[in-house]
């Protein structure tokens, strides 16, 4: 029986943890603090490190957690440098963790970074700032038309996938997914649901991907709604997906 438990850094990140009684592996250990931590008051061997890109919020930790709990594989994408990879993993590759019976199969999702990968398996996405809950990363390093893609990639997925994110962003997201459709009966229930979590101080994650379907602005390029106001928005009918995601990410950046 696979746990999978976010343990909490800097200000909004989940390192996300996979464990059984024994073994653990985490993705994107951005502090080692937190993470040895929660390794040894549970008694867990580390296996492995997963990363999905190189901001230091999510591989600023590798090093000091080698050195804390020896030396383990770190898998990382091969076109971002991520510090002490051991395996450079790339579209279509396959990362097996032995010692938790874990395989997941690498996406590369380039536009947060022109690196980014997602990794997808056992219906599970670790998915780092590509797809948050009712949002999706910046552009930092990519254009629309590349997360676009990316994102049309994590969608095809199956519905009940559950994706784990790298930020608890997912209120303040509700807020401008509001603001592209106030009508949407999906959105604001789920506003309701999520706001009631947070209240309780419970993630908002994971998430399926059957509700960002319904609720992700950034995942509904093709909804007539969300196309409306976007071209609004943006002052021009827009249609092509990219151009209608391009718009909704430009208002997004400055969304308050
Ligand atoms: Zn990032
Ligand atoms: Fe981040």
């Amino acid at each position: 029986m696979i746990g999978i438990t976010p343990v909490p850094a800097f200000s909004d990140n989940y390192l996300w943890v996979l464990h059984d009684d024994h073994h653990a592996a985490v993705i994107d250990p951005g502090d080692h603090r937190p993470v040895a931590d929660f390794l040894a008051a549970h008694g867990l061997q580390l296996a492995a490190i997963l990363c999905t890109h190189h901001h230091a919020d999510h591989v600023g930790g590798v090093e000091a957690l080698l050195a804390f709990a020896g030396p383990v594989p770190v898998f990382g994408p091969a076109a971002e440098a991520i510090p002490a990879r051991t395996v450079a993993v790339r579209e279509g590759d396959q990362v097996h963790i032995d010692a938790l019976g874990l395989d997941f199969a690498v996406l590369e999702v380039p536009g947060h970074t022109a690196g980014h990968v997602a990794y997808w398996g056992q219906g599970l996405l670790f998915c780092g700032d590509t797809l948050f809950a009712c949002g999706c990363g910046r552009l930092f390093e990519g254009t629309a038309a590349q997360m676009t893609a990316s994102l049309s990639k994590l969608r095809a997925l199956p519905a009940a996938t559950r994706f784990y994110c790298a930020h608890e962003y997912t209120l303040s997201n509700i807020r401008f997914a509001l603001a592209v459709e106030p009508d949407n009966a999906a959105l604001q229930a789920r506003q309701v649901r999520e706001s009631g979590r947070r209240a309780r101080g419970l993630p908002t994650l994971p998430a399926t991907l059957a509700d960002e379907r319904d609720t992700n602005p950034f995942l509904r390029w093709d909804q007539p709604a969300v196309i409306a106001a976007a071209s609004r928005h943006a002052g021009r009918p827009l249609t092509a997906p990219h151009a209608v995601f391009g718009a909704l990410r430009a208002w997004k950046d400055d969304f308050r």
